[in-house]
């Protein structure tokens, strides 16, 4: 036996490894928002959290207790990793119509559509690859990609002179939410779905169609989704065009299932299966059983209804108490769907990210233009939520941002 070394001083302790470089990326303004969506007394406009008041408590706890005692090995096991051939059959049955023909081939269940960004991330993106994105973009996303240090194209289908082709050839992949964007709650139209699909046919890039809102329209009729339009294109076979839809049962049951899915060309969801095995090998069994059961007692159509009546009412709210409050210093639109209102600030010279400070100060948090920036510059917008709070509160946190807004001292 060797005589033991005498234990370093603390001083003397050897440095640990630095962290990986990307982390030094991440956001400041970001944590500062995270954290302070905790403080007691602070009306929270910032996420994009649904109503809790709105899960279907009783129903899921039947149906999970019975998916346990009724299915033990699906509920307890590994499931495979593409997901439980049941709910990759409901989702390819969901999502089919006269133009769009699904198999279970076509559909990989992910871990929340948060997971479906990452793995599109780590099959797409080699280091500084280049992304075209929909801007303002979700910021989730820019995170997820963030380790892979992508350079960004940044395109607005709201412009005039928007060019799809020259926004899509030579990315790696174009990212969109055409459904009340996050975070400016605007539709992408019908056109410019179609040019968009169009574009990815013609230059072969890969369209990601990002569509947890989908569901929230509180007014008129639902936009064809950009996979159904490709499927147009395409005669006989199953899918096997360039959108990647991506969709989520977060904004529509509960979050905390975290039950997303893909629905793209089998080769691709051969490469996301791959990705994923890497990542968590398999989505929880249980959620997904519970999510087969759950479609299956026509739950979604039960509870969706509700929340619809919920959130517009809410939108209304926050909508009616901006028109009071808000509108000397900021412009936007009422959003049709979805959960966000994004309002602009009328003088170019408002920081937004300043303005967060003051909204810290006056008890109310939004989120600023600069975290959905790729490129960190946009000081100009705030995007605020209106699914989380009642209308009573959406209006007090309005009537602080009006009192922050008056304390930075622009016209
Ligand atoms: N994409 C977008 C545009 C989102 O807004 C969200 C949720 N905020 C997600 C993906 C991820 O949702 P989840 O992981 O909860 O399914």
């Amino acid at each position: 036996m060797t005589a033991q070394q005498p234990k370093p001083r603390p001083e003397e302790a050897p440095s640990r490894p630095a962290f990986a470089t990307w982390l030094g990326g991440t956001n400041e303004i970001t944590r500062m928002f995270l954290a302070a969506g905790k403080v007691p007394g602070l009306i929270n406009m910032a996420g994009g959290l649904p109503e809790p008041e709105t899960y279907p408590v009783k129903e899921l706890a039947e149906i999970a207790e019975r998916a346990v005692s009724k299915y033990p090995q699906e509920s307890l096991n590994y499931p495979p990793i593409e997901g439980l051939p049941d709910l990759r059959d409901r989702l390819a049955a969901r999502f089919s119509n006269a133009d769009l023909r699904l198999s279970r081939e076509n559909v990989l269940v992910t871990s929340g559509g948060m997971q479906a960004l990452d793995l599109i991330g780590k099959v797409l993106l080699n280091e500084g690859a280049l992304i075209a994105a929909q801007s303002p973009t979700y910021l989730g996303a820019v995170d997820a990609w963030r380790p892979r240090r992508p350079s960004y194209r940044l395109f607005s289908p709201d412009r005039n002179d928007f060019d799809p082709v020259a926004a899509l050839t030579g990315a790696q992949f174009a990212y969109t939410v055409p459904n009340f964007s996050n975070p400016t709650g605007r539709l992408v139209g019908l056109a410019r779905r179609l040019e968009l699909v169009d574009a990815a046919h013609q230059t072969g890039t890969w369209l990601v169609e990002d569509d947890p809102y989908g569901a929230l329209y509180y007014d008129g009729t639902p936009l064809p989704r950009m996979i159904t339009l490709s499927g147009a294109k395409q005669s006989g076979e199953i899918y096997s065009g360039p959108l990647v839809y991506m969709g989520t049962f977060s904004k529509e049951i509960a979050p905390g299932f975290r039950i997303g899915w893909v629905i793209a060309s089998p080769d691709m969801i051969g490469a996301l299966t791959i990705a994923k095995q890497g990542s968590d090998m398999c989505t929880s069994g249980l959620s997904q059983r519970v999510a087969v059961d759950a479609l299956d007692a026509g739950l979604l159509e039960r509870t969706l209804p509700v929340i619809l009546d919920v959130y517009r009412h809410r939108r209304d709210a926050l909508c009616a108490a901006m028109d009071e409050h808000l509108s000397e210093w900021f412009d936007w639109e009422k959003p049709v769907g979805g959960m966000f209102v994004w309002a602009t600030a009328k003088n170019p010279a408002m920081d937004t990210d300043k303005l967060l400070s003051e909204a810290l100060k006056a008890g109310v948090c939004v989120s600023p233009s600069s975290v959905f920036d790729p490129h960190g510059e946009d000081r100009r917008s705030i995007r605020i939520n209106f699914t989380l709070n009642t209308p009573d509160k959406l209006a007090e946190g309005i009537r602080r941002l009006a009192t922050a807004t008056q304390a930075i001292g622009l016209d």
